[in-house]
């Protein structure tokens, strides 16, 4: 018997070794294996097992690191498919699937003391021979012991003010056993979570969670996936918690991908508060002893339920009936290192190699689904209204250039604006203003050469904060203290271009010095308070008015909340992005949703400068997602942009410039042959023009100019792109696969592939 192994340590292929007879019994794929490599001992993960001998000598399999494999056959079939899909190496395909905490060496479930009382006692026991020769306190420590029924050492010694030694002294004369027993390190520890029955659905509701239940559907296909659409508020995660508890019935399995930034307290008490200990959390702020107990807690089946964000689409659930994607049009799916898959995509392909279903809601579902709900590929659940009768918010638009006109100058806060905030102070109501941080970070200038300062190794402007004096790089972290001078012109006046969260903060004191505010954003978290806090404050009614970044866009509940404000909506428009518009309108309907959730209603304030940009003209009519989306999907067919074909990015960084630089060009030039052929081809067939010269806006295979990338520099690595698209996303990487082979690119270059790459970056 022969075994095919991908080892940690490398490169995109697999070695094969003999078993030995003492372990085909035992040996299955998907588990750890120890192997020799090299002149040392590696490990690495069992992928096929075969009895036909290779032509080359092979090397023995020295142990099974882990009897239970790691990956079942079907999480290995969709690792493979990650792999190909995504053009990466197996092992690192691998390795993203599974947890760090998992493999690291020495991780182990954590074992603690624990204290139990020996015997029976209380006074209908039998004495205890050696409780005669027990002190009056130790009597009472005893009987304290036994009547909370024992418990950690640790918790024991706190509580009764005692001390380990005597304990121990208990023990040794027979009146407390102790012994190590495994802890389980529990992320919700300590955390009220207060248990939830099931709510009787409207008949939105119910429609939508039959769809999710239908049967297999004619194609034969078992169960096309589901595009819940419901608006926010329309009770969609109510939808899943009941899908779900059906799944448990069936004795099946669920995962709930969530966006990292929506996975607050609020979220998991929800699915905690309905399924209890059935429910594991992978969270990327657990402890490497938190996240190894739960996600051996899946493996065994003690957890059933998984919420977790875009990893936690490969959680060891066994008999899996459901996947929930929730905001599936959320850019945090898409990993950004490799292997760059993409969650939601991850997710439908494993519900269809497991036979589960697949839910994917929101608000505002990304074009691609949306498209596949059209084309009839993915079934189609709409709650199109809020529960309980609900209003949707009264959307204002607020044009910032008359604004602008009528008061001499660019104002925070438009008069509309400040006047809506007024009168929730007066009402006792709370307010949510959004700021988009990147468009609006405070730039330092020198208005008298037009100097700005920029980090020396990303090409982006330096952000100032003001609680340090300091200029900060959002790409690489780097800093500098303010300079004293400009160092262009020696000027000293230096101004202060954008609005941060900052200033709009003290802005707002000024106008209403009364109010309490609130501040949320990546400062602001990383100090006095933590992201749980702020929320739960806000909450509580301990402030009047939240203010933040994206961070507050998504997800979040507040009754009380009936205005939401938006400083400027234009930010997310002017990016170099092919999804500039879907991206900036899932914002701001997004936003807006937090208006009004419960009996009051809400209203929204747009402040722009582009006022009928489609997108933003969207988000204010009542119309919504769906006459958004067929314009937008028009004009990306039109324009040859997914959904309608898939396009992939190339980068190349080097620290040198003219090295990355000529390598995108080779590789565009090779990339631009490779496409006159394909289209050739395809253009032999009777649909596409005659002779292998296909016109440009028939070509499938479109390569673009190799180019400086938006962001030219990072980290002091220039960085250059090129874009491709095909209609597959196949065609993209063999082409790909057969220029790296002819021509790899060297060692002080690197080159990065992103198929369905979400932004030019
Ligand atoms: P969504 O996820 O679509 O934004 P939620 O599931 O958060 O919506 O529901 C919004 C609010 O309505 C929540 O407070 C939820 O408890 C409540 N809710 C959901 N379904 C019902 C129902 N059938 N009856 C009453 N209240 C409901
Ligand atoms: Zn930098
Ligand atoms: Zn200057």
């Amino acid at each position: 018997m022969f075994v095919q192994v991908a080892i940690d340590l490398a490169l995109d292929r697999l070695f094969t070794y003999s078993v030995p007879v003492e372990l085909t019994e035992k040996l299955r794929v998907g588990q750890l294996l120890r192997v020799p490599f090299g002149g040392r001992v590696a490990r690495g993960f069992a992928l096929a097992v075969t009895d036909t001998a290779p032509a080359f000598k092979t090397k023995p399999v020295l142990a099974i690191e882990d009897e239970s494999p790691f990956f079942s056959p079907a999480l290995l079939k969709l690792v493979r498919w990650i792999a190909d899909y995504t053009a990466s190496p197996i092992e690192t395909t691998l390795r993203a699937a599974l947890p760090a905490a998992v493999l690291k060496p020495g991780a182990r479930a954590k074992e603690m003391l624990y204290v139990d009382v020996g015997q029976p006692t209380g006074p209908l026991a039998a004495p205890n021979p050696a409780h005669g020769q027990l002190t009056l306190r130790q009597r009472q420590l005893v009987s304290e012991i036994a009547r909370v029924g024992g418990g950690w050492m640790q918790q024991l010694v706190r509580e009764f003010k005692t001390t380990p030694a005597t304990l121990r002294g208990l023990a040794e004369k027979g009146v407390l056993s102790i012994a190590p027993r495994t802890a389980r390190r529990d992320p919700l520890a300590g955390r009220n979570v207060l248990p939830t029955k099931p709510l009787p659905l409207n008949p939105l509701q119910q429609t939508a969670l039959a769809t999710i239940l239908a049967g297999s559907d004619m194609s034969g296909a078992s169960h096309p996936p589901v595009l819940l659409h419901g608006v926010t508020g329309s009770g969609k995660t109510e939808i899943y918690l009941q899908a779900i508890a059906r799944m448990l019935e069936e004795g099946k399995g669920a995962i709930v991908l969530v966006p990292e930034i929506s996975l607050t307290p609020q979220t998991v008490r929800r699915f905690a508060g309905r399924f209890g200990d059935r429910v594991a959390v992978l969270h990327s702020a657990l402890s490497d002893g938190e996240r190894y107990d739960e996600w051996h807690r899946i493996r065994t089946g003690a957890a059933r339920v998984v919420v977790g964000p875009r990893s936690a689409v490969f959680a060891p659930v066994a008999n899996l009936g459901l996947i929930v994607v929730d905001e599936e049009h959320d850019p945090s799916y898409k990993q950004e290192e490799t292997p760059r898959y993409h969650a939601r995509d991850v997710a439908v392909v494993r519900a269809r190699l497991e036979g589960a279903r697949v839910v994917l809601g929101s608000a505002t579902p990304s074009l691609e689904s949306w498209l596949n709900a059209q084309t009839g590929k993915y079934s189609l659940a709409s709650v199109p209204a809020r529960v309980a009768g609900r209003a949707l918010p009264t959307v204002h638009l607020v044009n910032m250039e008359d604004e602008m006109a009528r008061i001499g100058h660019l104002p925070i806060f438009s008069a509309a604006l400040l006047d809506a905030i007024h009168r929730r102070l007066e009402n006792g109501e709370q307010t949510i203003l959004f700021l988009n941080r990147r468009g609006y970070s405070r730039i330092l200038e020198c208005p008298a050469c037009n100097w700005v300062a920029e980090c020396p190794d990303c090409s982006v402007p330096y952000t100032y904060h003001r609680a340090d004096n300091c200029l900060r790089c959002h790409v690489c972290g780097g800093w500098m203290h303010v300079p004293a001078s400009c160092p262009d012109c020696h000027g000293t006046d230096f101004s202060y271009t954008g609005i941060g969260t900052q200033r709009a903060e003290s802005a707002l004191h000024r106008c209403f010095p009364h109010a309490h505010i609130l501040r949320m954003d990546a400062d602001s978290t990383s100090r006095k308070m933590s992201h749980d806090d702020i929320l739960s404050a806000f909450r509580a009614g301990k402030a009047d008015v939240l203010l933040g970044t994206q961070m507050i866009a998504k997800g979040l509940d507040f009754p009380n909340v009936t205005l939401v404000g938006v400083l400027n909506a234009d930010v997310s428009l002017h990016r170099p992005n092919p999804r500039a518009s879907e991206r900036t309108y899932q914002l701001l309907a997004q936003v807006s949703g937090r208006a009004g959730r419960a009996e009051k209603p809400g209203e929204v304030y747009i402040q722009t400068f582009s006022p009928d940009a489609p997108a933003i003209a969207a988000a204010a009519s009542d119309k919504g997602f769906a006459a958004f989306a067929s314009a937008e999907l028009e004009d990306r067919k039109s324009a040859y942009l997914p959904p309608y074909c898939r396009l992939a990015t190339l980068v190349f960084r080097a620290k040198d410039e003219a090295l990355a630089r000529s390598w995108a060009e080779l590789y565009a030039k090779s990339l631009a042959r490779w496409a006159e052929k394909y289209n050739g081809s395809v253009a032999k067939y009777p649909d596409h023009s005659v002779g292998s010269r296909v016109p440009r806006d028939r070509a499938l295979f479109r390569v673009s100019e190799a180019a400086e990338a938006p962001l030219a520099k990072a980290e002091g690595w220039f960085r250059y792109q090129i874009v491709v698209r095909a209609p597959a996303a196949k065609d993209i990487v063999v082409a790909v696969k057969w220029i790296e082979s002819a021509r790899p690119v060297p060692k002080d270059v690197r080159l990065a592939v992103d198929i369905d790459a979400q932004s030019l970056a």
